[in-house]
């Protein structure tokens, strides 16, 4: 068919057969995250453009090139959201929770755009799953929000997937780093590409980060951070190590790992993996103690993480995890001419009621088609209204998976159903434990 509109490069339609898969990856990771005490948050789609320039960096990848940006009719610059933490520390600035019981720990799945080039697992509208856990610098919470990724990845039985952590020291250790790092690039100048070379100026970091071969070739031998950490950091290090350690969390020690972000201070992580390509890590986070203070407010320690959903559902495909089966129809009535379908309306209203899922035929299809739809639809029961069944009230219910019928009063009959179907499933329960 040709289509006079098609969707836009870099985005993914979510059809309703594969719906069920999102819901469910969006279901665990915020119950998991509220059993680590955290509580969903949810910002705009976009903000001033300011916002991302001051949080994730002028000199990241991110804000360099990757940014939707645009002047609204107001003449405002306004910026889709890249990621998911500025708006969350924008907004606990904004609303003052910092004034409530700390740490505030809040948590979001989020829709995100980046302007880049689209690959597998690389979109430009893609989705994260994130976490803030603002107002405390003990080494404590790294190791939880570690944990509360780690957590997640178990939860959906992922294996084949490793913890890298790194830290990036403060600005006090770091301009020290940063020295060293310029002196070693320097030697490198006619071979660095032309945005680490402005990077080499103004963050030579985040030269640690460029995608080219050659930039990536060169840092391969550049100094690491850790050498240079401060005693504060070190310590801080030394015990976010130990508490992982406590937690039975294996870890890799990766002093390669800056992350694309400017914000980050102390620990930084990924989880990567092997199964799903070059776009291999599927979560990344850190500490961004200086965050909020680059927003106006006073000094308030943060940490995060955020996990890329795409990347996430590759990896389960990847590993042939699979998901749940999809919440089908619990019944389906079918109606033999008018006067039954109205009957068949109100009863599958009645039993919507009860939070049980029903359909009818709103098509007006023929009997027997009317039970192939409810094949295909893999209806649990099924019952056929008609001139007998409206007179008698009574009608025969029948159980689709075992093929059993049991005559069924429709007097009340949504009342009725549950039990009726929880009465089976204990039976279909008691089979499979005799075998
Ligand atoms: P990468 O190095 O792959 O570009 P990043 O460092 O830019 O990742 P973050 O900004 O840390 O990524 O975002 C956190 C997570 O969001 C990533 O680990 C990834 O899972 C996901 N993600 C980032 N960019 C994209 C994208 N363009 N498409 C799909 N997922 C993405
Ligand atoms: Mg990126």
């Amino acid at each position: 068919m040709a289509l006079s509109v098609k969707s836009i490069k870099g985005t993914q339609d979510v059809l309703p057969n594969e719906s069920y898969k999102n819901r469910f990856i969006e279901q665990t990771l915020l119950s998991v995250a509220e059993n680590f005490g955290f509580k969903e948050i949810r910002t705009p789609v976009f903000e001033h453009t300011e916002l991302f320039q001051r949080s994730v960096g002028d000199t990241t990848d991110v804000v360099e090139k990757e940014m939707y940006t645009f002047l609204d009719k107001g003449e405002r610059s306004i910026t889709l959201k890249p990621e998911g933490t500025a708006g969350a520390a924008r907004a606990f600035l904004e609303h003052g929770l910092f004034n409530d019981t700390m740490p505030q720990k809040v948590c979001y799945v989020t829709p995100c755009y980046r302007y880049e080039k689209p690959q597998a697992g690389r979109l430009r509208e893609f989705h994260q799953f994130g976490v803030e856990c603002f107002g405390t610098a003990s080494p404590a919470a790294d190791a939880e929000v570690i944990s509360l990724a780690n957590e997640i990845f178990e939860a959906l039985d992922i294996t084949d997937i490793k913890l890298y952590i790194n830290s990036i020291g403060c600005p006090v250790c770091r301009k020290k780093y940063h020295e060293e790092l310029k002196k070693y690039f320097e030697k490198y100048k006619d071979e660095l590409c032309e945005t680490c070379l402005k990077r080499l100026e103004k963050n030579p970091m985040r030269i640690l980060d460029c995608k080219s071969p050659v930039c990536s070739k060169i840092a391969e031998n550049a100094p690491v951070v850790t050498d240079y950490l401060c005693e504060e950091c070190s310590d801080h290090f030394e015990k976010v190590k130990e508490y992982l350690n406590e937690l039975n969390i294996e870890f890799e020690i990766n002093p390669k790992i800056v992350r694309g972000l400017d914000y980050y201070t102390k620990t930084v992580f990924e989880f990567v993996s092997n199964s799903i390509g070059a776009q291999g890590t599927v979560c990344g986070g850190g500490r961004y103690d200086g965050l909020l203070e680059e927003l106006g407010s006073q000094h308030i320690p943060a940490l995060g993480f955020a996990i890329g959903l795409e990347r996430l559902m590759l990896l389960i495909d990847a590993q042939e995890i699979g998901y749940p089966t999809e919440n089908t129809c619990d019944i389906y009535i079918a109606a033999m001419d008018e006067s039954a379908l109205k009957k068949a309306m109100k009863i599958t209203n009645d039993i919507r009621c009860q939070c049980i899922s029903a359909q009818t035929d709103i098509v007006g299809r023929s009997l027997k088609a009317q039970m192939k739809f409810a094949d295909k639809i893999k209806a649990k029961y099924s019952m056929v209204l008609g001139t007998n069944e409206i007179e008698s009230n009574k009608a025969v219910l029948k159980n689709m998976d075992n093929g059993e019928k049991i005559e069924v009063d429709l007097e009340n009959f949504a009342d009725n159903f549950q039990e009726i179907m929880l009465r089976d499933e204990m039976k279909a329960f008691e089979e499979l434990m005799k075998e």
